[in-house]
């Protein structure tokens, strides 16, 4: 059975000869779908780097990094565009634009499929605002697509941009760190939209997280990292308070 991501023995080195800094060594990982996995570790663990590599962003430097069926090191062009669009990356800026209504930031999450004559027409005419609707409807803001952005609380900005990624309908989501820059409450909304509303069964999910209690409550899985390493990788249920002090040690 075809995994949506299986990385074999990879490494990744940033830079070359005596300054080349190792920052994944020797990583092999699995997903399948339906699968939500959560990357802990300390600062400059490799999770960033581990993300990367599987979002084509981040060649390794060894091993094998196979995505949607399709070698990430081997694909270019249209066959690369077209693996990428079913890779859906959650900014932690959420990178909405503010000064356009709802319903266009959430459209944004098509732009990748459509001509560009057809996006642009979209700003015009919006097309699709049954399927937008329903995106929005789908994490309980199913009325604001006129809003304007710029005037939405933190809360439902962060509806939105799940909701375009909805509308993106990526089989691959990845996200880092999708807690780091918020307030605790908001943190916590992210994470669990993500976890929840975007990994539904045929979607995996990919998240570095930094807070252990976050990745427990919403994830299947767990993989430790440290020093590029993977320390471990199991059901969340299996990774106790031990397996996450060695990941922690200082
Ligand atoms: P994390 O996301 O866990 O903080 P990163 O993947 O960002 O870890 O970094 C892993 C290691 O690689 C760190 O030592 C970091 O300094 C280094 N690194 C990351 N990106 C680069 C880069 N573009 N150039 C050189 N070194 C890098």
């Amino acid at each position: 059975m075809a995994f949506l991501v299986q990385l074999e023995a990879v490494d990744v080195s940033y830079g070359g000869g005596d300054q080349a800094v190792r920052a994944l060594v020797g990583v092999d990982l699995r997903v399948d779908a339906g699968e939500r996995v959560a990357l802990l570790g300390p600062s400059g663990a490799g999770k960033t780097t581990l993300l990367r590599v599987i979002g084509g962003r981040v060649r390794p430097t060894r091993g094998q990094a196979t995505v949607l069926g399709h070698d990430v090191t081997a694909i270019d062009g249209r066959a690369g565009r077209a693996v990428r669009r079913r890779i859906g990356t959650v900014h932690q800026d959420l990178a909405l634009t503010g000064s356009l209504r709802v319903l266009h930031n959430v459209n944004g999450g098509r732009l990748g499929m459509w001509p560009a004559w057809r996006a642009l027409a979209s700003l015009v005419v919006p097309s699709g605002r049954a399927e937008v609707e329903a995106a929005l409807a789908a994490v309980d803001v199913g009325d604001l697509a006129d809003a304007r952005t710029d005037e939405l609380s933190g809360g439902q900005r962060q509806r939105v941009a799940i909701a375009r990624l909805l509308l993106q309908d990526p089989d691959v989501v990845l996200a880092d760190e999708p807690a780091a820059s918020l307030d605790p409450e908001l943190g916590r909304l992210a994470v669990s939209l993500l976890a929840e509303r975007v990994a539904t069964p045929g979607r995996a999910l990919v998240m570095s997280i930094h807070d252990p209690a976050l990745a427990r409550a919403h994830c299947d899985r767990i993989v430790g990292l440290r020093d590029g390493r993977v320390l471990f990788d199991r059901p969340t249920a299996d990774v106790d308070d031990d397996a996450l002090a060695e990941v922690y040690r200082r």
